[in-house]
């Protein structure tokens, strides 16, 4: 598959401190990329350059390129909300709004304008489904998201960031807070949309890594030292 986004030669300076010394990787279409290796090696900083996040901390300083379709998305005539629509984020930490599961999941949507009620019925049902939280009852989209489980909590948050349809969707060590049964339920939701679209998940989870992704990136030190397919990479001769 082409790469739907690059990082070209991408370092990154907390003030004077450099964190990424010069990252190049690209992300295949509707393929997942694990982002691995220690705590402190500079897989979250690396992350959050994808959408820009990274820039919401007045502090950072990022070089060097990323492109998204083609284009460099730290150009400035970037839009940034619109960025973040096309690459969507997911946390650690579950952090769904404090209000229904059908208003969390709506949210972007009715943020972007779209008030059809049957729009937003059908979207609302898709990426539930999609984030395999779909309750055929629906009485569950009137509660409050708070109400639920952390795994829950967590596969909502899947859902409110595929019902705005993103192109990529980066998800920053997603199951650390999590039990592993509800763990396995977010990997099989991820793997479940893969076909639709282009994940890159953060994990110290070497297993995790093995079972969901196509390919994996080592990081080390704020340098990618390895990349390459996960069977290559998970098999020893
Ligand atoms: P990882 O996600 O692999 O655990 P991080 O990206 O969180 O690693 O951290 C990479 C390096 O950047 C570490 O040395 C960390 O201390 C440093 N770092 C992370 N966030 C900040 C920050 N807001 N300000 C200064 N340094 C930071
Ligand atoms: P804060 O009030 O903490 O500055 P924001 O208004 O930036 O928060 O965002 C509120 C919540 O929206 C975040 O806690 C997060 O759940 C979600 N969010 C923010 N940015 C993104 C993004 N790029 N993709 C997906 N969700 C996001």
């Amino acid at each position: 598959a082409k790469d739907i986004i690059t990082a070209e030669n991408v370092h990154l300076y907390y003030g004077q401190k450099e964190a990424l010394h010069g990252i190049s990787l690209g992300f295949p279409e509707k393929e997942i990329t694990a982002l691995i290796g220690p705590s402190g090696s500079g897989k979250s900083t690396f992350i959050r350059t994808l959408n820009r996040m990274s820039d919401l901390n007045p502090e950072v300083t990022v070089t060097g390129a990323i492109r998204l379709d083609g284009e460099d998305i730290y150009s400035p005539k970037t839009d940034t909300v619109e960025l973040r629509k096309r690459v969507g984020m997911v946390f650690q930490q579950p952090n769904p709004f404090p209000f229904s599961v059908y208003d969390n999941v709506t949210y972007g949507l009715r943020l972007s304008g779209i008030k059809d009620k049957a729009l937003l019925d059908q979207r609302v049902e898709e990426s539930l489904k999609q984030a395999a939280v779909w309750d055929e009852t629906k009485d569950h989209l009137k509660e409050n998201a708070l109400s639920f489980s952390g795994g829950q909590q967590q596969r909502i948050c899947i859902a409110r960031v595929l019902a705005v349809q993103p192109e990529i969707i980066l998800l920053d060590e997603p199951t650390s807070a999590l039990d592993p049964v509800s763990s396995a339920k977010v990997e099989d939701s991820l793997l479940a949309i893969k076909d639709q679209f282009t994940i890159a998940v953060v994990t110290h989870n070497m297993q995790q890594a093995s079972r969901i992704s196509d390919q994996t990136a080592f990081f080390l030190d704020g340098n990618l030292v390895e990349f390459s397919k996960t069977v290559d990479m998970f098999t020893h001769p």
